[in-house]
């Protein structure tokens, strides 16, 4: 029987808040995260529960000063349980190692953690059903910079009605973490021949890299 995710993550919430308190906060971050991923592992708040092969959490370094999010598993990710492995996954990869980091330094996810049918964007209510899995990842990991890839990932950080070209290219605040949206991986493939994308989104990855401090 599926366990009931919103008992399960305040069971989280709670420890988190015991083991703090106890100054473990290594041991904290990582066991909570791990015990996020089993609840989001049981999810089924919404109907791509129905519809899924594998859950997809997440992925990477739980002390990550880096976090990419994008929108949802495609079918490569449904099939494999893991965020970003199918061809837009790789272009992410090399983007990552041409920032001077390795993908295991990162962390790295998406908005709704189950395929949506034939890759659809996510409903609203999907999203909404998805989020404070999101929320509670990026309250534990902590990272300094999030990249949003995509405008449905931007969304969820961001109000406004401007478009990804008018919206990327600066920093934005989230709490104490900066945003930079710009364009997914997979835009960029549909999209090969634009050259003009590809330097748009090297440009925003060199001001992640100069916050970072990476040279
Ligand atoms: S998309 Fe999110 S809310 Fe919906 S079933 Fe999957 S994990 Fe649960």
């Amino acid at each position: 029987m599926a366990k009931d995710p919103d008992k399960l993550l305040s069971e989280v919430e709670e420890k988190l808040k015991f083991l703090s308190l106890l100054g473990v906060e290594f041991v904290t971050r990582e066991s909570s995260v791990l015990s996020l991923e089993e609840i989001i592992l049981n999810c089924q708040k919404c109907p791509l529960a129905q519809t899924r092969t594998h859950v997809v959490p997440g992925d990477g370094n739980l002390n990550a000063e880096l976090m990419f999010i994008g929108e949802a598993p495609g079918r490569d990710e449904d099939m494999q349980g893991r965020p970003f492995v199918g061809r837009a996954g790789q272009l992410l990869t090399k983007i990552i190692h041409a920032m001077k980091f390795q993908r295991d330094e990162v962390y790295i996810t998406n908005i709704v953690k189950c395929r949506p049918p034939s890759n659809r964007n996510p409903h609203g209510t999907e999203i909404a059903s998805c989020k404070d899995y999101l929320l509670a990842q990026i309250e534990l990991i902590n990272p300094k910079v999030i990249v949003t890839l995509g405008k449905v990932a931007a969304d969820l950080f961001i109000r406004s009605s401007l478009g990804m070209t008018a919206l990327r290219g600066d920093f934005h605040n989230f709490d104490n973490i900066k945003v930079m949206p710009t364009f997914h991986p997979s835009y960029l493939i549909r999209n090969e021949g634009n050259k003009n994308l590809k330097k748009m989104v090297w440009e925003d990855m060199k001001k992640v890299m100069a916050f970072l401090g990476k040279k």
